[in-house]
């Protein structure tokens, strides 16, 4: 996962907002959240161009994995889920808070595009628990103006377990990527997700980042090391500027917001090729992908 930038809410994401807001509060008058009647009416936020500006903001890729995303079949996602919260995680005990977060279904900074993967039932699906000791923003109560004020309930002040790629934090600082059977070939290690903060935590175990570990040993073997390889038959025929070129190159095509798992490799170069090793040689440092 790493930052990303949305850029500008789409104009007919601000429109759709506006009326299907007005139409959900009349909903929540007459039958509360969470209901039927209410949920029913929170569709729309996922239009061709919300979802393109979103995909192309995202470089084609799901926001939680990084993984290259077909833009017909992934969906657009809400980070604070529209029809109720999972205050638990994965491994806890059900608890649900019906009301939240409905009115939050067409806001833009709620916004993300997904893969299928990650967005379903069992990995974010619902998931929205908060830091301990801490408490959810106060969802709104019925009869609502109509249309709305806006923010209907502003959410400013929780603080999510999850982590935002498009609130600010770098992801990078929150889950780090570790290599295992480092005894082995540098081609057969694996490669393991490690939450570095209580929300980095929380996050892997919510999208399941585990399960990636073979894409990302194959990323590896076919992606990251065969350029390595090249770059250390350069150095060890002391062909040094072209063994930085060369570097210089994988990084560009890897380390750059358009890359495929570009925060995994981030992470996996720096055991691959060592720091000390880059040093000696005069290869470039590993510049943190994402969004400044
Ligand atoms: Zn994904």
């Amino acid at each position: 996962m790493i930052r990303i930038s949305r850029g500008a809410e789409p104009t007919t994401l601000t429109r759709a907002a506006t009326t299907r807001l007005s139409v959900a509060a009349e909903r929540f008058n007459l039958h509360g959240a969470p209901s039927d009647e209410l949920k029913r009416k929170l569709t729309g936020y996922n239009a061709r161009s919300t979802k393109q500006a979103l995909f192309l903001a995202q470089k084609q890729k799901c926001a939680w994995c990084e993984r290259l995303t077909d833009f017909s079949s992934a969906p657009v996602e809400h980070y604070r889920p529209k029809d109720g919260a999972w205050r638990n995680l994965p491994h806890e005990p059900r608890k649900v808070d019906g009301g939240h977060y409905w009115w939050l279904s067409w806001t833009w900074s709620n916004l993300l595009f997904s893969c299928m993967r990650c967005n379903d039932q069992a990995h974010k699906a619902n998931y929205f628990p908060l830091k301990s000791g801490t408490v959810a923003a106060s969802p709104p109560a019925a009869p609502l103006s109509v249309p709305p004020p806006v923010p209907i309930s502003a959410v400013s002040g929780e603080q999510p377990l999850l982590l935002d790629p498009a609130g600010g934090l770098d992801p990078l600082d929150h889950i780090e990527w570790r290599p295992t059977k480092m005894s082995f070939d540098r081609r057969d290690w694996t490669w393991t997700p490690l939450g570095l903060t209580v929300e980095g935590s929380a996050t892997v175990a919510i999208l399941k980042l585990d399960e990636l570990a073979d894409r990302l040993q194959g990323h590896v073997r076919t992606r990251l090391l065969p350029s390595i390889e090249e770059v250390e038959a350069h150095v060890a025929k002391r062909r040094r500027p072209a063994a930085r070129q060369r570097w210089k190159k994988l990084l560009e095509n890897n380390l750059v917001p358009e890359a495929e798992f570009s925060a995994f490799t981030w992470y996996a170069l720096g055991h691959l090729v060592r720091e000390d090793y880059r040093i000696l040689h005069g290869l470039a440092a590993l510049e943190r992908p994402g969004a400044r």
